[in-house]
């Protein structure tokens, strides 16, 4: 049996939640309703038609989107998603959450996102190619390396960047490598930037359970998604002698309970494109994925996806969000109750853009970093988050994700009141 998706994995209005949370965060933090109000709104959002010459001559015309949040700390940052669920209040909440991520890690941007409404899986390289050129030409005054910075997300990778970078350097007349992140190394791109997202929820993890006077090594690991983020913390996890005895892509959830061969279902996956058929593992539904008894719950894949509808069967102890959103603010409720201690999205998957400005900031001094350099300023500045947050939801009695949003909101507040409101 697979689990194939055929409905929208949205069953509220992200936006709404993530404006909950920023509610949430502004009585107690006790910060200024009108600042909070500020905050609640995006900056800009652009729609656009983007019409495409399909492979066999017909023309589809599709959707796209480009959100800033807010620009309070720096130029706006955030990823481009290709999906068929996509919609503008999920991309509003998507830059929302970069804002706050941004603040809280201490780089100096602020936050944005950006999406097409298409199912990538379904069109050639070709056809991807032509509508990635033709939204960079669309949203073409909108982004640049001191105003609107993209990166990858679900259904892009280095190749989409490529395009990006080319489009928009064609235009200008010359390579402007600050203008993308996760650019392919051969034009610009950073040592550890593919790895970077998984890399800094497994310092996260790292500094949690060594809170927790615990260890990796042992701990049984659940992780949902297995593209860019959820197979490359599977194979972290996998290294540091956890045992993941489940992962899944949008096709299929595996589970075995002895372990499953991580090195040999990342081949399988490079090799076949999906998890399905692989063998030594039962196959299960995403839905009994996420309920699955284990030490660490890593949900990498989409948002909402534990729910007060299912939030109590949850029995993992620590749940690390490698996507943003996956845990609805009904559903942390119930999970505080229970105890589970939640690395919320903001830091737990922060590596990525963290990883994206040391990508910027090289591009812009054309000065390029070794690997090692690379991993180590990211483990400082995810591990002082971290440390940082730690503190905060100790002092206050406060859960992560309250604490984290907490500082993140409460800087980019104190930026916006220091700037002042213009005019
Ligand atoms: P990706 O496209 O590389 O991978 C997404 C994975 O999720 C795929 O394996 C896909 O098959 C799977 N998937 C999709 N729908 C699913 C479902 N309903 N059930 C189970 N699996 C499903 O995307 P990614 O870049 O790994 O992003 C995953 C999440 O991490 C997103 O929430 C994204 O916003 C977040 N994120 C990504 C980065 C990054 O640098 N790429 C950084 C921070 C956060």
């Amino acid at each position: 049996m697979s689990a194939a998706v055929t409905t929208s994995h949205l069953r509220e209005n992200p936006f709404e939640l993530a404006r909950e949370q920023l509610r949430r965060v502004g009585t107690t933090f006790e910060i200024d309703p009108n600042l909070i109000a500020v905050l609640g709104e995006c900056k800009k959002a652009i729609e656009v038609s983007i019409p495409v010459s399909m492979d066999d001559g017909s023309t589809s015309v599709f959707k796209g989107y480009r959100v800033t949040h807010n620009i309070a700390r720096g130029p706006s940052k955030g990823g481009i998603r290709y999906h068929p669920d996509v919609t503008v209040d999920e991309v509003k909440a998507l830059a929302m959450w970069m804002t706050w991520k941004c603040a809280l890690m201490g780089i100096p941007f602020g936050g944005a996102k950006g999406g097409v409404v298409c199912d990538p899986k379904k069109m050639s390289r070709g056809e991807l190619e032509r509508m990635t050129r033709r939204f960079t030409s669309e949203i073409i005054n909108e982004i640049g390396p001191e105003k609107d910075i993209p990166a990858p997300d679900v259904g892009t990778d280095g190749s989409t960047m490529a395009w990006i970078f080319d489009t928009f350097s064609m235009n200008k007349g010359h390579s402007v490598l600050g203008v993308v992140t996760g650019k392919p190394l051969t034009i610009g791109g950073s040592l550890g930037r593919v790895e970077a997202t998984s890399r800094g929820s497994l310092f996260c993890i790292r500094d949690a359970v060594a809170k927790l006077d615990k260890r990796i090594a042992g701990m049984k690991v659940v992780v949902q998604g297995f593209g860019n983020v959820g197979s490359y913390l599977a194979q972290f996890l996998h290294q540091e002698g956890a045992t993941v005895t489940a992962i899944s892509d949008s096709t299929t959830a595996l589970h075995n309970p002895k372990g499953i061969d991580i090195p040999a279902a990342f081949a399988y996956k490079a090799e076949n494109r999906t998890l399905a058929g692989l063998k030594d593992a039962e196959t299960i539904t995403n839905e009994e994925l996420v309920l699955l008894d284990c030490d660490i719950l890593a949900p990498c894949a989409l948002e909402q996806v534990i729910t007060e509808e299912n939030a109590d069967q949850v029995k993992a102890a620590i749940i690390c969000e490698g996507a943003n959103g996956p845990v609805t603010p009904a559903a942390d409720a119930v999970l505080e109750d229970k105890g589970v201690l939640i690395l919320p999205d903001v830091l737990a998957n922060a590596g990525g853009v963290v990883v994206s400005y040391f990508e910027w900031v090289q591009g812009l001094q054309e000065y390029f970093w070794k690997e090692v350099e690379v991993n180590a300023k990211l483990n400082d500045i995810v591990s002082r988050a971290f440390d940082e947050t730690w503190e905060t939801a100790q002092s206050r009695k406060l859960p992560m994700r309250v604490a984290a949003y907490g500082l993140a909101v409460k800087r980019v507040a104190e930026a916006t009141v220091t700037r002042g409101i213009y005019p």
